[in-house]
């Protein structure tokens, strides 16, 4: 799963269909980010199973 921020922007979004789902200047990890917060609408997308990893 890959975890991807806005630069200097402190919310992690990992759905592909998240309408924030950063497609230039993010960066990127493959690890659960343990700073900063987790975009809401992922989780939202989540929890009803329609997030695209
Ligand atoms: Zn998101």
């Amino acid at each position: 799963m890959e975890y991807r921020r806005l630069r200097g922007v402190d919310i992690w979004h990992w759905c592909k269909n998240c309408s924030k789902y950063p497609a230039k200047k993010f960066e990127e990890r493959h690890t659960k980010p343990t700073s900063g917060k987790l975009c809401d609408e992922c989780l939202g997308k989540e929890k009803n199973k329609k997030c695209r990893k």
